[in-house]
This record gives C-alpha cells, structure tokens and sequence, in this order.
C-alpha cells in the first residue's frame, strides 16, 4: 500500500537517479563556473549583463555575474547560494568559491566513474577540508605595517576598478573601518553604519568619506544659518505637527467655537513643545516626519534651526555620532536623551542643497560616490562595499595568506602528502581535492595568457626548492613571473581564503549527496539538461 502511493507519486516526475543525477548536477554546476571563471584575477575580463529590456551592465564581479544570470537548474543555484554567503560571510573570494566547487564536483566525477563510491569520497573530501583550513592558519601571518594592510585591500579590487581609483577607495575603506574598530556588534555592522550617498556628476576619485551624516536636504526655514559651530542636537521619532483629525474621530459641533478652540489647543501644544525644547538648550531639531508651518517661526524666534522627514536609517547614524536618542515624543524628551553636534553645514553640490552634520563620537559615518553616470557611480560603489567588508573584517582579523595561486599550489602539495597517510579508498579522495585546489593557479594563468599547466609545475617546483618560505611564491599576473607574494604584496585574507575553502567544499559535499533527482513533469521551466545527459552516460 505504502509503495503503490509512492509509485503514484513518483509518476509525475522525470527521475534521474544514482550517476546519472551526479553527471547532470556536475555538469550545471561546470557550466555556471565556466560563467565566471574567466573574469578571476587581476587580468579577469569583464562580463556585460544584458537585460531583458535591454539594459545593460557591465561588471567583472563573479558574484555579480552569478547572480544576475537567471539560472534555473537547481544544482547551478545551489552554487550560487555558497556564492552568496561567501559575499555575505567574508565579501570576497566569490568567484574562487564558484570555480573551487565546481572543480571539485569534477574531480569526484572521475573517482565516481573509477568505482569509488560518493560517500567515500564525501569522507575524503572532509578530511582534506579540516587539513586545509589547520595548514592555512598554520602559513597564515599577521598583516603589520599599513602599507601590507593596503596592499591586501587593493588586490581585493585589483582587476575591477583602475588602479588609481582602487587606491583611493581603498584608503577610504580603511579610514571608515579605523572609524567602526571600536564599535561592538555583528559582521553587518559595516553596511548599517555607512551611509551610501551618491551624488552626481564629478570624478569616481572625488569620492570622499565624511566623519558625519551627509544628506540631500536644506534646513526647513531658510531664515535660520546656513551653517553652525557646536550646539546641542535634538532628534524626534516623529512630528511637530498640529493634532490632526483623525478619520474616524468626530468632534460635536455644537458651538461655532468647537473648531477653533481644537485648532488653537494644538496651536498651544506645538508651543509647549517648541518651549520645552528652547528651555533644554536645543539649538539643531532633527524630525522623522514633518514640521508644520504654525511650528516653524516659534522655532526660528528660540534659536533653533530645524530639519524635516528624515529616514530612520539617517536618524540611527545621527544618533551615534552626537550621542543624542531617538525619541518619540517631544515632550518627553529631557536632558540626559540631548547630544552634541560638532558641525553643521549646507553646501550645493551638482547643483543639490546638501547638509553634513558632523558629532564628536565615532561609530558612524558618511562615504559620497562621484561619477558622471549611475553605471559607473554603481560599479564604485561595489567596488567599495567590497573594500569596506575586507577592511571591516581585517581590522578584527589581520592574518594574511599569499595570493596569486600560492596558497592553492602549498596546499595541494600539503594535501598530496597528507593522503598519502591514509590508506583506503578516501586517499583517492584526497588527493581529487588536492588536484582541484590547483583550479585557482590554473585559471589566474589563463586568464593572464600563460600556459596554465606550464605555470602550476613551475610554481610546484619552485615552492617545493624553498624549504624556507616556498609556500609564498606564486604568479604575479600582471608581469606573468613567478614572485615570492610577500614582496609585491599580493595577499588574501585569511578569512576569505579559508571561507572560501570551506563554503565550497560544503556546496560540492551537498551536491554529492544527492541520488535522486525528481523533475516534476509538465513544467514548462524543467531545463532540458537531461537529453544532454544521456548522450553522456
Ligand atoms: P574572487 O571573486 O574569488 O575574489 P577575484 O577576481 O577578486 O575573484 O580574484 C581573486 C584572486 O586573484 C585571488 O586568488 C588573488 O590572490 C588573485 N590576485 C589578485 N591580484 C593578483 C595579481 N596581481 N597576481 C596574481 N593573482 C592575483
Ligand atoms: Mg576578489
């Protein structure tokens, strides 16, 4: 009974089972790396996105690419999920990820086909895992002097962005991650304290970081300075409005003084208001929705210059820099809920009134993106973002590996000689996941003009006669030489090398463990990655 259900059920999908469901799934996962493989390193070429309607962009970010692409086959968007939290988790070393996986899912093809069992290999691809990530802690050094700390968020750009543009934004991105060192909180601290702003027209590299807030807004009465010394600052989770009526609400008329006598109470509460305000000392008024127009000459005559229908993310970053709090009401605001500000000024940039207000805590901050057209403006900012989460996250974590496909190729040496330890069939495993570390070296190489094969041998054999510090040679794919990356300061990150490693491995594991593929028929989406597939196997 239970299997004359099941059988029912199986009926109304497509099955692909044990090696054939392997094949298709390699096979999706080998051409969305072919996607991006080109664009990895320095010399990567970039890809152009077109979009249904026609619109266009242009990227050489891997994860970009991947994620826009409007991928279908379940396997390939398992791939870009571990893409997705390799951004998320270290914010570089995406494309790696992608291309690591899918040469892993490779190589486990071939063992699959030699008779070696998947979970088999499942267990070897572990143990070479767990190796890995000791021996990369193990080469891994602290990053010192600055200029190492540089060098190591330039080569996250390289490639992407102009050299002379990389360097500036990369000295914003370390001067912004200075600024949150000390703050307590989670790796998305980095996206929620930074405030994005883009302001048109201008070069990329007059992009500049602002110790403040930055906003497209004047003050609400022009009468008031333009611009202010030190003051205290207020900010309302709300209104200083007039009480409004509400839909519902129904007021009994019954003499013509009704009315008149709920407009001027509310006329009388906005002064209240606007008194205690005056009376705590505010000189800046910072208000989440509006001011209304009885409000703005009672405030004026106290000194106080205002501001409207500011967005909570904007309030959130105000609050941290003059250390005032966010409050609903204002009559409710007492001494201890006031901060300090700085400085305050309105100045018209592209022809746009923008006002900075700057506090004496850190926490947060401002970074405006030039550029003549949204496009380029876009790319810089992703370039950025990029630059910040690694600058973020080296700021807590400064261990550094070579890059340059060293690192790779001292593993895959590492690992070779450590299957060699294990007897069985998972030494077979290993010594698969060791060939496909080699991915990364072989396809800066490509990508480069180089010989791709000629250059993991050279760089095997050179690391190999270094007993000293071997492991720090690779390719330098700008002049095409074998470097010790140390000295040109080609460096990744620990945790994005290590991420990386781990995230694929993952993917390629959870795809290996998949026997059974049930397509649900008669959907038109369904792929038709199987016809391929039987022509294989
Ligand atoms: P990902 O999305 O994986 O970060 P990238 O296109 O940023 O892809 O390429 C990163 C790889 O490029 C890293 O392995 C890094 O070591 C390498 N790389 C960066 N600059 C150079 C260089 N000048 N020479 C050789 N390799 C480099
Ligand atoms: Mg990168």
């Amino acid at each position: 009974m239970v299997q004359a259900e099941h059988d029912v059920a199986i009926q109304d999908t497509d099955r692909l089972e044990g090696r054939a469901a392997l094949v298709n799934n390699v096979k999706a996962a080998v051409a969305l790396a072919g996607a991006v493989r080109s664009t990895l390193g320095p010399r990567g070429l970039d890809k152009m996105l077109v979009d249904g309607d026609g619109s266009s962009l242009v990227t050489n970010d891997g994860v970009t690419v991947i994620e826009t692409a409007r991928v279908e086959h379940p396997t390939a968007r398992l791939l870009i999920s571990a893409s997705s939290s390799q951004d998320k988790a270290a914010r570089d070393g995406t494309t790696s990820t992608v291309v690591l996986t899918a040469e892993l899912l490779q190589n486990s093809l071939e063992l699959v086909r030699m008779g070696v069992h998947p979970s088999t290999i499942i267990n070897g691809y572990l143990l070479a895992e767990r190796e890995s990530i000791s021996e990369l802690e193990r080469v891994s050094r602290e990053t010192i002097s600055p200029e190492e700390m540089k060098s190591v968020i330039s080569t996250t750009l390289a490639g992407k962005i102009s050299s002379a543009l990389a360097s500036h934004i990369t000295d914003i991105a370390l001067e912004a991650a200075e600024i949150l060192s000390e703050e307590n909180g989670g790796d998305d601290l980095e996206r929620l304290r930074v405030k994005r702003l883009e302001v048109s027209g201008g070069l990329s590299t007059d992009s500049t970081l602002i110790k403040g807030l930055m906003i497209a807004k004047t003050r609400v009465d022009m009468g008031t300075p333009r611009s202010s010394g030190e003051g205290t600052i207020a900010i309302i989770d709300g209104g200083l409005e007039n009480a409004k009526l509400e839909m519902e609400a129904e007021i009994e008329v019954s003499s013509p003084g009704v009315l008149r006598d709920f407009h001027e109470r509310s006329i009388a509460n906005l002064r209240k208001s606007v008194d205690h305000l005056s009376s705590l000392g505010v000189d800046l008024l910072i208000v989440r929705d509006g001011v209304s127009d009885e409000a703005v000459p009672m405030l004026s005559d106290k000194g106080i210059t205002s501001y409207r229908r500011f967005e909570r993310i904007d309030l959130e970053i105000l609050s941290r820099i003059t250390g005032a709090r966010i409050i609903r009401d204002p009559l409710r605001i007492s001494e201890e809920d006031l901060g300090t500000f700085t400085n305050r000024e309105e100045e018209s940039i592209a022809g746009v009134t923008h006002t900075t207000i700057e506090g004496p805590e850190r926490g947060a901050l401002t970074v405006v993106f030039r550029g003549t057209s949204p496009h380029i403006r876009e790319e810089v900012m992703r370039a950025f973002d990029d630059a910040m989460g690694v600058s973020f996250r080296m700021v807590r974590d400064s261990r550094v590996v070579p890059g340059g496909g060293a690192i790779q190729i001292h593993l895959a040496r590492h690992i070779r000689a450590f299957a060699l330890g294990n007897p069985g069939r998972e030494q077979l495993a290993i010594e698969g996941y060791a060939a496909a570390l080699e991915v990364i070296p072989r396809a800066l190489a490509e990508n480069a003009g180089l010989d791709p094969i000629d250059v993991v041998l050279d760089l095997s054999a050179a690391q190999a006669s270094d007993q000293n510090n071997g492991s720090w040679i690779g390719l330098d794919a700008t002049t095409g030489r074998k470097v010790r990356m140390d000295e040109i300061g080609i460096f990744d990150p620990l945790f994005v090398t290590s991420h990386s490693i781990s995230g694929s491995t993952e993917a390629a594991i959870s795809i290996l463990r998949i026997n059974d593929v049930l397509w649900a028929k008669q959907d038109p989406t369904t792929p038709d990655w199987k016809d391929e597939e039987d022509q294989e196997d």
